[in-house]
């Protein structure tokens, strides 16, 4: 699959592999999609030396596929083992050299509200993959604001369940965008920081690393995981998880979202506050160049996190 190709040959639908035209559903299908459905994004990375990608965390994040199709009541169709296997089959298959997201989808195609354990329940899991192009090592930065929406919350609609965050998210980023603004930051039902649409967020004062903890309404995230490690481990910075102010935010010397999709995208100001000197920070940038190095398989300590293709 190259960056010209406007999906990949095949995908992944329920066990088989099948040409792009060929993985269909029936329209009713997606009644219920809406209701219930899960996702998953993650994504592989190109290790120019060998020409082939590794995935960045597979088992992770399979693992929390699972866990939003537990909490949602999916009947769980495939093992993490045999999605693992039909993630690695259809990159193959797609003859994937090049960066690439990977996105499983499951939805109840039968069975609509019936419970886990209902002889009548199914779930359809697709696997679907497309190009992306990465923007570690570039000076690419945002401007953000808080958003006036608030970050769903656990006694409601988890956060930890992959799919209503992005429905939040969206409604965030896009009231952001029509006031100018690159992005956006929720706080949660305390008013205080939880995240960014589709990313978790850090940031640094005096010398620490400061970001919300898993239950302030954000995501699990598998990129805020792998920040933490990679900061206390190889760089020696103090990373405390505690409740974040929106103030501390205008104070912050460096801010940086962090996500699959956003990688480590710094944060330029918030609310038209400056952070710092109102320009990458030399920490955000220390820690895209590691993350780029994991991710890509440019160093030797992380090799669990890989999977290669
Ligand atoms: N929060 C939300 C709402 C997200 O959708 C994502 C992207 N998956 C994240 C945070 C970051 O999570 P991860 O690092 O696992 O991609």
């Amino acid at each position: 699959m190259t960056h010209n190709e406007e999906h990949p040959h095949c995908l992944w639908l329920d066990g088989d592999l099948l040409p792009w035209g060929e993985a269909t559903v029936h329209i009713t299908a997606l009644e219920w999609v809406g209701v219930g459905s899960v996702f998953e994004t993650f994504k592989a990375y190109r290790n120019d030396s060998v020409g082939r990608v590794y995935v960045f965390r597979l088992e992770d994040h399979l693992a929390r596929f699972g866990d939003s199709m537990k909490l949602v009541e999916l009947e769980p169709r495939f093992s993490p083992e045999q999605l693992r296997g039909a993630v690695v089959e259809l990159l193959r298959a797609n003859e994937v050299c090049q960066d690439t997201y990977i996105r499983p989808f499951a939805f109840a195609s039968r069975g609509r509200y019936l419970s886990r354990g209902s002889p009548e329940a199914a779930t359809s899991v697709l696997i679907n993959l497309f190009p992306f192009e990465s923007q570690l090592k570039t000076d690419h930065a945002v401007h953000c604001c808080v958003s006036s929406w608030t970050c769903i919350s656990d006694d409601v609609m988890p956060p930890r369940i992959k799919a209503v965050a992005n429905w939040n998210g969206r409604l965030a980023r896009n009231e952001a965008t029509r006031n100018g603004y690159d992005e956006a930051v929720l706080l949660n039902e305390r008013r205080k920081v939880a995240e960014g649409p589709g990313a978790c967020l850090m940031l640094v004062r005096r010398g620490q690393v400061i970001t919300p903890p898993v239950t302030a309404g954000i995501l699990d995230s598998i990129t805020r995981d792998t920040l933490i490690g990679l900061l206390r481990q190889e760089l020696r910075v103090e990373v405390v998880e505690r409740e974040v102010d929106r103030t501390e935010l205008y104070l912050a010397e460096e801010a940086f979202f962090c996500g699959t999709g956003a990688e480590v995208r710094p944060i330029l100001s918030v609310d038209r506050f400056p952070l710092g000197e109102g320009q990458i920070g030399p920490l955000t940038r220390q820690i895209g160049a590691l993350y780029h190095d994991v991710v890509r398989g440019l160093e030797s300590h992380h090799g669990d996190w890989r999977t290669l293709v």
